[in-house]
């Protein structure tokens, strides 16, 4: 979209603000908004500044200044404001008028331009399935519930040690037994539905939502593929308008990966394939689940790198509570086809030719998308590079459940790091591949290794209710 498409969409629209957006190491997006009457075409040139030392993990104090600088592309109206606002993405740049070397969604389009530059392919396509849960928000319930959230089902209230107030309403979700169960079970059609609604209008194409597999109002909404940077843009937009609209439910949604001990949690699986124009690079027929030797190899990159990785896939100490046994959730460093207790599966189910891709079922939601996309495509294409042959390594192809394999035949198969700290070792030991054309720098990596050394400290350092039942009575 050109800068004359965005004023006349102003026009068009009696757009009263405009409200530009940068995304913060976190993932998490920040905006400052702007009169539509002051927003001209200068503002385009020269950007939107503003103060990034107040921003964690951004710049110091005494070198504040940053500027704002909007992509066109990303104009969409906002659907929750009562003055009609048009948001626009934007990426960080120094007063100098450079890249942020820290801004993710600069690092994002490195990474895109640095895969064009390898000759491998031209395009790289990313599809997140990002779950979540829905609970009721307990600033919006009127009696006695003393906690911190409620959720409606017995096994949620074993959970967090408290029984639900209210009448029996019966047709409870059982635990794990959330896949897809039609009304009244499923109580969050309407609003999955409105989600859908408002992502659309924002100029997602959206494939189809369900109820997830864990008790207590979990959903996912899934997307098309798209781009590396537009899918994280579209993601930023996924986050948002479920948030928003969980909230005008008088609801809280939560992406954080394990909220409920004892039940599924919250991933984020992404897919991902290499085009070269029009020809899909992935596909080969008649290898293993028809896949060419470039996607050998990619999986190659991104499970040898996994460790590493996965400080940039699954940046908290939360993260960790989901990667555990018995969840759907990978735990194993090892690929296959359709077996989902592996690392990286390979849809096999309905795939055309230009369909076929892998998964990497690690991720969760709490990644930075733009970072985890950019990182994983780096993982992959060292894999292309260097021919990392998966299969020689020992990671597979299994297609046994592990979860079930024996200790002797589980001795061979590499788990993901146990705790955010392992996750930091690895990256610390193995960050070439990121570096890797300047796409992530080491100050870059340093700095984030810095930040969530310090949440890793600062919830080991706290007092775990859990800890009362082990050591009280002592
Ligand atoms: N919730 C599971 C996870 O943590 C995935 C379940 C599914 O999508 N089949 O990854
Ligand atoms: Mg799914
Ligand atoms: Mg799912
Ligand atoms: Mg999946």
């Amino acid at each position: 979209m050109s800068v004359q498409k965005v004023l006349d969409l102003i026009k068009e629209n009696n757009i009263e603000w405009v409200d530009f957006r940068f995304v913060d190491l976190s993932g998490r997006g920040h905006h400052i908004s702007l009169p539509a009457t002051e927003v001209e075409e200068e503002t385009f040139e020269n950007g939107v500044a503003f103060d990034g030392s107040s921003i964690q993990g951004f710049r110091g104090i005494e070198e504040s200044d940053m500027v704002m600088m909007p992509d066109t592309e990303t104009a969409y109206i906002d659907p929750f404001t009562a003055h009609a606002t048009l948001i626009i993405m934007c990426n960080i740049h120094t007063p100098d008028g450079d890249r942020y070397e820290r801004d993710p969604r600069s690092i994002a389009q490195k990474a895109e331009e640095y895969m064009q530059t390898t000759g491998v392919g031209t395009a790289a396509f990313f599809a997140p399935e990002s779950e979540f849960f829905i609970f009721d928000d307990v600033r919006y319930e009127s009696t006695t519930n003393t906690s911190s959230f409620s959720v409606d089902s017995e096994e949620a209230n074993w959970n967090t040690g408290r029984k639900e107030e209210g009448g029996n309403l019966g047709f409870k979700v059982r635990q794990k037994g959330g896949y897809v169960p039609v009304a009244p079970v499923d109580t969050q059609q309407d609003i999955r539905s409105e989600m859908c609604r408002l992502m659309a209008e924002a100029g997602m194409r959206i494939e189809r939502h369900h109820h997830e597999v864990a008790t207590a109002g979990q959903a996912e909404i899934n997307f098309r593929f798209d781009t590396l940077t537009k899918t994280a843009d579209n993601l930023m937009k996924y986050k948002y308008i479920v948030h928003n609209v969980a909230r005008q439910y008088g609801k809280t949604a939560t992406f954080m990966p394990k909220p409920l001990f004892g039940d599924n949690g919250s991933g984020m699986h992404v897919h991902q394939s290499i085009f070269n124009g029009d020809e899909p690079l992935f596909y080969e027929k008649g290898g293993y689940a028809n896949l060419s030797e470039t996607a050998l190899h990619y999986i190659g990159g991104i499970l040898y790198h996994a460790p590493a990785l996965i400080a940039l896939t699954n940046p908290s100490t939360n993260s960790f509570k989901r990667l555990v046994p018995g969840y759907e959730a990978p735990v194993n460093l090892v690929f296959s086809k359709g077996n989902r207790s592996a690392a990286v599966r390979i849809p096999v189910a309905a795939v055309t030719p230009k369909g076929c891709r892998i998964e990497f079922r690690t991720p969760d939601s709490t990644a930075n998308p733009y970072l985890a996309f950019a990182a994983m495509l780096m993982a992959g294409l060292d894999g292309i590079k260097k021919k990392i042959n998966p299969t020689e390594l020992g990671y597979g192809p299994y297609d046994k459940n592990i979860y079930d394999l024996s200790d002797e035949d589980k001795k061979e198969i590499r788990s993901v790091p146990g705790s955010l700290d392992e996750a930091l070792d690895a990256l610390e030991a193995d960050f070439d591949f990121l570096v890797e054309g300047g796409v992530f720098t080491k100050d870059f990596i340093d700095n984030f290794i810095d930040l969530k050394r310090g949440e890793a400290k600062a919830v080991a350092i706290r007092i775990h209710p859990y800890e009362y039942g082990l050591y009280y009575d002592c």
